[in-house]
């Protein structure tokens, strides 16, 4: 069986670079498979999804050279089918119609709060019958999950887990205003577009239990999963600004070589032996799920630099005199002529071999091409 990936965005914000690693590793194994890599957009949040967003994260994949194979799938444009599911598994009496009132869930979660658990919905409309509902309130759809044993998944990152079907509740599938939920959604797309792995962030793991429910109820094989550990910032706190760039197009403003990007988010978390520096083209030959760390990775900033540095020394000098002449006529408005590129040329491996990043090789190099008076 050919093999499948997906990279699944929801367009709410920038190309994280956690998303572009996950992006990466899906792109990576599906070469190593001689499989392929779908891109699909989950843009069905009608409220936090922008085409800003999508643009964003277009821009960002396509700098980085991850292509993906076939159309965009833009989840929003597949709703119907996710409904015409739930009311399958509704006829089918492996879902049912709750009719809580805003109350009654207030209670529960009341109740939780007094005896120290966690919020989960009580089942009380899982066997009652539908005839008896408030005529005023517009029902959600709920999954009927599994109440007794255990669940277990085998993760190729995260090894085997179980959970005890009680910490299981009847997720919402289908909400009261007729909209499918992000957990059906997922599903459904995965097994029509043939997903056959589904590798993303570790902070989607409890959602495959809960998406294995549907799995089973519909009688659909699961995909393999892979969990991805997280980015965590240099002293192992949440990645935020003060570590380092989040965003992909921030690396790209900074300086930064998208193969030296690219280099460094295969390093963060994965490994080959001591190697720090890894041609794409044995990142795709070396490249194995199993070979990831379970425990979240560190971003260093003074790594990407050196790595990033390693690239600046590899770019051919034409290619630098073009950037370098983009790079001035952007910032000051001025083309570079003949005489400063024939200096250049002589120039530009001593500054090359001192450069951290592409903004400091092009101040660097302005002294080359400055008129003498
Ligand atoms: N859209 C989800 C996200 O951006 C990912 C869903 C998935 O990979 O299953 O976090």
């Amino acid at each position: 069986m050919k093999t499948v990936t997906r990279f699944a965005p929801s367009p709410t914000g920038n190309l994280h670079i956690g998303s572009a690693r996950t992006a990466l590793f899906n792109w990576l194994f599906a070469k190593n498979t001689n499989g392929k890599f779908l891109l699909r957009v989950e843009d069905t949040d009608k409220v936090r999804s922008t085409k800003e967003s999508i643009n964003k994260i277009l821009d960002g994949l396509k700098w980085l050279d991850l292509n993906w194979d076939g159309e965009i799938i833009y989840q929003s444009k597949n709703l119907q089918k996710h409904t015409k599911i739930a009311n399958e598994l509704l006829d089918k009496g492996l879902a049912y119609k709750c009719f809580c009132s805003e109350d009654d869930l207030n209670k529960m979660r009341e109740e939780a709060k007094i005896l120290k658990k966690p919020y989960r919905y009580n089942r009380m409309w899982r066997e009652k019958n539908p005839s008896d509902a408030p005529k005023d309130i517009k029902p959600v759809i709920r999954i009927k999950a599994p109440i007794e044993g255990e669940t277990v998944i085998n993760d190729i990152i995260q090894g085997t887990i179980k959970v005890s079907n009680e910490e299981m509740d009847d997720f919402i599938i289908m909400r009261s205003d007729g909209s499918p939920t992000y957990m059906l959604s997922v599903v459904v797309d995965d097994f029509d577009m043939n997903v056959t792995h589904i590798i993303r962030g570790h902070d989607h793991l409890t959602n495959t239990f809960r998406q294995n429910i549907i799995y089973d109820a519909m009688k659909w094989q699961k995909p393999k999963t892979a969990h991805v550990p997280l980015i965590l910032g240099s002293d192992g706190s949440k990645m935020s600004k003060r570590h380092g760039a989040i965003d992909v197009e921030e690396y790209k403003n900074n300086g930064i070589l998208s193969n030296a990007l690219i280099n460094y988010m295969l390093r963060l978390g994965w490994s080959h032996g001591d190697d720090e520096i890894i041609s794409l083209e044995n990142a795709i030959k070396w490249f194995s799920l199993e070979k990831m760390g379970k425990s979240p990775a560190k971003f260093d900033n003074d790594k990407l630099v050196s790595v990033n540095s390693h690239y600046i020394k590899e770019l051919k000098n034409d290619e630098i005199i073009i950037f370098l002449n983009d790079y001035y006529n952007k910032k000051y408005k001025t083309e570079l002529d003949e005489v400063s590129k024939k200096r250049l040329n002589l120039g530009l491996n001593d500054i090359k071999s001192r450069s951290r990043d592409l903004n400091q090789l092009a101040e660097m190099s302005l002294f080359y091409c400055s008129k003498f008076p």
